[in-house]
């Protein structure tokens, strides 16, 4: 375990399983459909690249940058789009892969922002959510875990832009972000 972290939450056998659950849930709902599958940089790679190969119906490789700034005073933020999809969007069935839901307010403001543009459907895949730190409701398709409110890095997720390598989620000692 990398130095840093305080607990091993999920290890990669447990992700793995319920990526491949996942996969076969996502292949039952989408049959007979090619998906758009848009990943959300960067954190949701590791996780994304994993899904993506347990899916059993066409799927069209896409992603986005986005960077919000929320308040913990209110409960909006501004959501800015760094990169957009490349593919038109239009009547596309698109699955968004994210790797945390926290607030929610990045994707309160993606999942409409797709859809007014023409989407044929919108959901929302997700490896990971916070549901007690919730600031604006939001419909999750496909949830890996739910996880109580500590800081994650791991299988994509980052503190400062490091820990994406490693192949568990863990969550990182206090002292790391405080110091
Ligand atoms: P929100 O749902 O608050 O709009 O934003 C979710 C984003 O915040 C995630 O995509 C992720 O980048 C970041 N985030 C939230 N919680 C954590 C966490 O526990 N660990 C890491 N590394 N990033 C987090
Ligand atoms: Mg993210
Ligand atoms: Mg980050």
């Amino acid at each position: 375990m990398h130095q840093d972290v305080k607990e091993i939450l999920f290890t990669e056998e447990q992700i793995q399983k319920r990526v491949r659950e996942m996969g076969a849930q996502i292949t039952a709902d989408y049959a007979g459909k090619t998906i758009l599958l848009c990943g959300i940089l960067k954190g949701a790679v590791v996780f994304y690249t994993d899904l993506a190969r347990q899916i059993q119906v066409p799927v069209k490789f896409d992603f986005m940058s986005c960077s919000s700034y929320g308040s913990s005073a209110t409960s909006s933020g501004a959501v800015t789009i760094r990169k957009d999809m490349d593919n038109d969007v239009a009547g596309k069935d698109i699955l968004i892969v994210e790797d945390i839901i926290d607030t929610g307010i990045t994707l309160s403001y993606l999942v409409p922002y797709l859809k007014d543009r023409g989407a044929n459907s919108v959901k929302l895949a997700t490896l990971l959510s916070k549901p007690s730190r919730r600031q604006v409701d939001i419909h999750v398709d496909y949830n890996g875990f739910e996880i109580p409110d500590a800081f994650v890095v791991g299988y994509g997720l980052d503190y400062d832009s490091s820990y994406r390598n490693l192949p568990y989620i863990g969550i990182l000692k206090e002292e790391i972000y405080t110091k």
